[in-house]
Order: structure tokens, then C-alpha cells, then sequence
């Protein structure tokens, strides 16, 4: 009779994580908009808020370019090369490595995507990924070309935790020092005119058409991005939360 009850426990278990797996939705949001619009910044902070984490396809491909496995270094140098272009690495890539990130346990409630999808190829396999009860939600900061270039040329990197500060406009206290976790401060490779020029082209041809394409589908909430970082952030928390 033990062994009977025991079973039956087992199967009782087993039966409901699978009926939650099946019904659990996920939540959505795409941060989209020009490079160096905010959205890392932004998507850092809306993180915490939303409690999902924050995934940027570039800080991904940066992180396995600190220090690639053996066999792929000249393929690493490739990437870097195209990417201190201002070029984008190729849909097949960037989205299997999208998959292998949003498999993880902690993007089993959804995710907040940073810098994807950047061409419409990306944004059909994101949307095989969907299943009919999760939210989709779209923030695309709108900032014009001009204030760009002057954000990226000054923009300062933790190479150690990401965070963006600027040489003027939001300068670390010590200079060169992070100052949320004390590494040192750089500039990005591809944080310099010729590149940002070439980001800028490429977003416009290939990456403009994205926003039509759910434009098409759903609501693309547009916040002006040249507000103050505060501002912009409450806007962008009212958004998500309302749904
Ligand atoms: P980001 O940090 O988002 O500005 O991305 C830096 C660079 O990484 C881009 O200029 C591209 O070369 C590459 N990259 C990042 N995300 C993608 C993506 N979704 N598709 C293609 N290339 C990407």
C-alpha cells in the first residue's frame, strides 16, 4: 500500500510540473533603437525593475571574444573585425546564440532583448520561439543621428560589468574607474566616428524594416530618447507594466 501511495505522489508531481511547463507564458520585452540610443543603459535598469534578465546579443559576442576556445580563435578575430566595422555577424550565428542564451533557467519567465532582433530574419525566428500566451512588448528609443554621434564618440565602457558613462555629459567621479564595480573604463573599438557612421547606415537599411514589421503585428511604443535618462526610464517602466 506504501508503495502504491508512493508511486501515485510521484505521478501526481510529475503530471503537474508538466501542466505548469505547458501553461507558463513568458514576458517579452525588445528594447530597439540607433546605437547609442540608451537601450543598454536603460535595459540594465529595467531588469531589476521587471525582474527578467537582460540580454544583449553584443555584449554576448563580446564576452566569448575575451576569451574564445582554442580552435576558434581565427573565427573570434573575424567577428571582431566585423564588428569594429560596424557590420552585423551573420543572422545564423547571431540567432543560434540567442537560443543557447534564453535556454538558460533564468529566461524561463521571459527576457529583456538588447540589440535583437536587427533584421527581419532575426525577428521570424524570434517569433517560432513564442508560444500563443506570451507578451510581446516593444520599446523603440527614437534618437536623431546627430545627438548619436556625439553620445558614442564620448561613451566610456566597463569592460568588467558593462556600464556606459560619457566623457562630459556623465563622467565616472574617479576618472577612468567604474563606479559600480571599480574596473577600468575604455573606449570600445568600435566606439569611434568611422564605425558609429557605419552602425548608423546599416541600422537604417537593415534594421529600420524591423520596426515595420511588427508595426504590422503589435504596438511599437516609441519614447523619445533624448530626454533625460530618468524620464525616459519611467516612461519605459509605465509601458511594460501596463501590458
Ligand atoms: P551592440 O553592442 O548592440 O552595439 O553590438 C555591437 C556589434 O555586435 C554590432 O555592431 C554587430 O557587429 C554585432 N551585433 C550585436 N547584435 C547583433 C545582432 N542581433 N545581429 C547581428 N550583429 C549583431
Amino acid at each position: 500500500m506504501k508503495n502504491f501511495m508512493w508511486i501515485f505522489a510521484f505521478l501526481f508531481l510529475a503530471a503537474g510540473t508538466l501542466f505548469a511547463e505547458e501553461t507558463s507564458s513568458k514576458e517579452v520585452i525588445l528594447l530597439m533603437g540607433p546605437p547609442g540610443s540608451g537601450k543598454g543603459t536603460q535595459a540594465v535598469r529595467l531588469s531589476k525593475e521587471m525582474h527578467l534578465p537582460h540580454i544583449s546579443t553584443g555584449d554576448l559576442l563580446r564576452e566569448f571574444l575575451k576569451n574564445p576556445p582554442a580552435d576558434q580563435k581565427e573565427h573570434a578575430a573575424q567577428l571582431k573585425a566585423m564588428m569594429d566595422n560596424g557590420k552585423l555577424i551573420s543572422n545564423e550565428e547571431i540567432i543560434s546564440l540567442l537560443k543557447e542564451r534564453i535556454a538558460k533557467p533564468d529566461a524561463a519567465k521571459g527576457y529583456i532583448l538588447d540589440g535583437y532582433p536587427r533584421s527581419t530574419e532575426q525577428a521570424e525566428a524570434l517569433d517560432k520561439l513564442f508560444s500563443p500566451n506570451d507578451t510581446l512588448v516593444i520599446l523603440l528609443l527614437d534618437v536623431p543621428d546627430s545627438a548619436i554621434i556625439e553620445r558614442i564618440e564620448g561613451r566610456l565602457t566597463c569592460f568588467s560589468c558593462q556600464k556606459t558613462f560619457h566623457k562630459t555629459l556623465s563622467p565616472p567621479t574617479t576618472p577612468g574607474v567604474c563606479d559600480s564595480c571599480a574596473s577600468e573604463l575604455g573606449q570600445r573599438s568600435d566606439d569611434v566616428r568611422e564605425a558609429i557612421e557605419k552602425r548608423l547606415k546599416v541600422y537604417h537599411e537593415q534594421t529600420e524594416p524591423v520596426i515595420a514589421y511588427y508595426s504590422k503585428k503589435t504596438k511599437v511604443n516609441t519614447i523619445d530618447a533624448t530626454q533625460k535618462p530618468d524620464v525616459i526610464f519611467q516612461e519605459l517602466v509605465r509601458i511594460a507594466h501596463k501590458k
